[in-house]
């Protein structure tokens, strides 16, 4: 049973959407805290007004084994983003505003679908500014018989404050830890104090779900998986998240080291970033994790560099 079922029977969903919505008055929905006031429809850092956009929903089976399980997980795609991510995967969606703006009703009626189509969780990919219209929109979807877990995909820049507003809503947090480096992160997403606040978001959203838990087929039912992504020339700064997991989180945290990355958007103007990672620069981050003492590191896909089972 979905965590936010509880809350919305004791009627305690309703005072956290109200919460989060006033947050937008003065915007601190995220570290940004821009006080631009999106109920007026002023737009911040994330450029996203008062009302969410999306670029698509459907289910998805690309993600994570443990979301995927046999039907897929039910991705919304939100426009826009609160990071500035030079070398963005998505920068049409993230940075070049595809989309279009919806109401809590029709984003309330895309969890509905994907639940129809017998996706296993509702799976909100960058969430992070919306978190107020995803909640006004689940208040709706609950009434209409919502009722699978809800994950939080996020790029790990959220705000302590906000994530304790999700306390008993989201099942499963999926953040990302991209750079142990201030300074990187400074010069490659256009964010101050990244590790420090990404590492205080992870111990919030740890304390609230605990380590990554699958029923018997598999699928997971809440509980924290990780997404690192390894940068060419050690520029993510593996060594110190993987000892952060192991060492102030879990050695028991699911992790998924990814190897995709390739150049994207201005990636080529950054010196060191204009090429994918190498076969070596991979294991040896597979290997920094395995010696900080993580064990539970998601199967490996294979795209293009080489094919690895790290269990
Ligand atoms: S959610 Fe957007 S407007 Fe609000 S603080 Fe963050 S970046 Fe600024």
């Amino acid at each position: 049973m979905a965590a936010y079922l509880e809350l919305y029977r004791s009627g305690k969903l309703r005072e956290r959407v109200d919460e989060a919505v006033s947050l937008l008055e003065s915007c601190s929905v995220c570290p940004r805290s821009c006080g631009v006031n999106r109920l007026a429809g002023d737009m911040g850092k994330c450029r996203t007004p008062r009302e969410a956009l999306v670029s698509s929903y459907g289910p998805h089976f690309g993600e994570e084994a443990p979301l995927v399980g046999r039907h897929g997980s039910g991705t919304i795609f939100f426009t826009n983003c609160n990071l500035r991510c030079l070398f963005c995967q998505n920068y049409s969606i993230s940075q070049l505003g595809e989309g279009h703006e919806v109401s809590k009703e029709e984003l309330a009626d895309m969890m509905l679908s994907l639940q129809a189509k017998g996706c296993h969780n509702i799976n909100l990919v960058s969430p992070t500014h919306v978190v107020p219209q995803i909640l006004e929109a689940l208040e709706v979807a609950v009434e209409s018989g919502l009722h699978l877990p809800l994950v939080y995909n996020s790029g790990g820049y959220d705000s302590v404050e906000t994530l304790r507003i999700l306390d008993g809503i989201v099942d499963i947090y999926m953040p990302d830890m991209k750079y142990d480096n201030e300074e990187t992160a400074k010069q490659l997403s256009g964010i101050e104090n990244y590790p420090e606040i990404n590492k205080a978001a992870i111990k919030e959203m740890y304390r609230q779900t605990g380590d990554l838990e699958v029923n018997e087929e598999g699928v997971a039912q809440r509980g924290l998986l990780v997404r690192h992504l390894v940068l060419p020339q050690g520029l993510a700064g593996t060594k110190g998240i993987v000892n952060f997991l192991s060492k102030e989180i879990s050695i028991h945290t699911y992790v998924n080291i990814m190897d995709q990355y390739h150049p994207c958007y201005k990636a080529s103007q950054i010196p060191g970033l204009g090429r994918r990672i190498s076969s070596s620069e991979f294991r040896e981050a597979l290997s920094l994790a395995r010696e900080a003492g993580l064990s539970r590191l998601d199967k490996i896909r294979p795209i293009g560099i080489l094919r690895v089972r790290a269990e």
